[in-house]
């Protein structure tokens, strides 16, 4: 486990009383508050009092997907908490949250490896999950019932399993597919990347997903 989530397990214990985390809550305890914005060019920003202290996690108003919200707010709450980020500017574009791409500058790694272990906690995973098999129905119930999105769930089941690349292949059909159109695109992508959870592209367009 890396550092940035050993410390995501370390807030999970002191503060997180139930599942899915109340981020809320968390950001309270935390000195911190969550205000909703309209923002250009911008999904998340952390804005620290003079002090450090106390912030203002600031979050997209128009982000549609309330998996990619919360997990937006995880991500402000890693920069706030992991102590060399102290003296960074946080102001974090779309394309640098819930991405698992190592070529990210590291604190922006680090605020996603952070969210992701404080929202889908590899301690629970591995008591829901079964991880002998790999299925679309599996990593669904468990992004709703932890309230993310398939790509951060896909990507906490291979950081977990012990399966070999052959048995990491999920096919999803094409968003707005009322046909019966190609499968490839989706289900390509995750083959290709399912080895190396690091390179997971998103996986939310896949809708009225089906394994075949
Ligand atoms: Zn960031």
């Amino acid at each position: 486990m890396t550092p940035a989530a050993d410390l995501a397990n370390y807030v999970a214990q002191k503060f997180i009383k139930t599942a899915p985390p109340d981020l809320t809550a968390l950001c309270r305890d935390l000195g911190l508050r969550i205000r909703e914005v309209p923002a250009n060019g911008f999904d998340g920003a952390l804005v620290r009092s003079k002090a450090g202290q106390k912030g203002i996690v600031a979050v997209k108003a128009s982000i549609r997907e309330k998996s990619r919200k919360r997990f937006t707010i995880a991500h402000e709450i890693g920069h706030f908490v992991i102590p060399h980020h102290r003296n960074l500017g946080n102001i974090c574009e779309d394309r640098k949250i819930e991405s698992f791409d190592r070529h990210l500058n590291q604190p922006e790694i680090e605020a996603n490896e952070f969210a992701a272990e404080l929202l889908l906690p590899s301690a629970l995973l591995r008591r829901r999950f079964n991880l002998a098999e790999f299925s679309l129905a599996q990593i669904s119930a468990v992004a709703a019932d932890f309230e993310t999105s398939l790509t951060a769930t896909t990507r906490s089941y291979l950081t977990l399993t012990d399966l070999p690349p052959s048995m990491l292949s999920l096919r999803l059909p094409l968003q707005h597919s009322g046909e019966t159109g190609p499968l490839e695109p989706c289900g390509s992508q995750v083959a290709r990347t399912a080895a190396r959870p690091e390179r997971l592209e998103k996986t939310e367009d896949c809708r009225a997903a089906r394994e075949v």
